[in-house]
């Protein structure tokens, strides 16, 4: 990629999703934002399903842009969106015409350096994520990743023990999504149903996976036994006997 970067005098920015929440795989951003800075190419990263949940560390990656919302793994309610933005990342928003009214980030750079918002804000999705910040902050953000690896851990146990394999190998997957083929003969509306009866909401595969697999997420706050109830019921689902997780 370096070489290809390097040789592209008209490629602007590298863009690319930390975790696909489609199918739960993290994408090697570290080393994606490394090689593209090496080349002088600024690097955004939709990091709207990892912020909070993944290891990603910014200061000298070479990432410029990082789009989060406040929903996901921070806990917060949907509608309110932010970006951390480099120092090198601010100075190429202000060479660069808008090219909305509303999404120009330029206008809220400008805003908060004054204190202002160029619109006005969705104060009770702000004010839920300010809430949900601070009990982050208060736990700590390492603490916050743990207990997200700890979920994570106890779904792939469960899944483990109904030998249900994700689709992503195990070093590459995310501590919230798993992507799981649909096992032969089972039709996703039907699962879907059985355990929206038990009280569980699972995912349908999108696009040209909608057929294949099924989706598991554990974002928020579930506690451990929770995900071991939903084993218990996708057992029965699938008549299956689940193994201790
Ligand atoms: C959910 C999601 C989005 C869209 O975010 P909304 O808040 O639903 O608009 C974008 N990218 C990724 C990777 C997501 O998981």
């Amino acid at each position: 990629m370096r070489c290809r970067l390097a040789a592209r005098a008209d490629i602007d920015a590298v863009a690319v999703v930390h975790h696909e929440t489609t199918t739960g795989l993290l994408n090697p951003v570290a080393e994606i934002a490394e090689t593209a800075r090496a080349a002088k190419v600024a690097v955004v990263v939709d990091g709207i399903s990892s912020f909070g949940a993944e290891e990603l560390a910014l200061a000298g990656s070479g990432i410029d842009f990082l789009v989060c919302s406040s929903n996901k793994c921070l806990q917060g309610l949907p509608g309110a969106a932010f970006v951390l933005i480099s120092p090198r990342g601010a100075d190429r928003v202000a060479e660069v015409p808008p090219s909305s009214v509303y999404l120009d980030l330029g206008g809220y750079l400008g805003g908060a350096a004054s204190g202002s918002v160029p619109f006005t804000p969705a104060i009770p999705a702000l004010s839920s994520l300010d809430a949900a910040l601070g009990e982050l902050l208060a736990r700590g953000p390492a603490d916050h990743r743990l207990r997200y690896a700890e979920r994570a851990a106890v779904l792939d146990a469960v899944l483990e023990g109904l030998g249900l394999e994700p689709i992503v190998a195990s070093e590459h997957r995310s501590r919230t999504v798993r992507a799981i083929p649909l096992p032969r003969g089972v039709d996703y509306e039907d699962l879907h149903a059985a355990l929206k009866r038990d009280g569980y909401v699972i995912y349908a595969g999108q696009g040209p996976l909608a057929a294949e697999i099924f989706r598991v997420c554990c974002m928020g706050t579930l506690e451990l036994d929770t995900l071991r109830a939903f084993g218990d019921r996708l057992a029965a689902a699938l008549d299956r006997e689940p193994a201790p997780a």
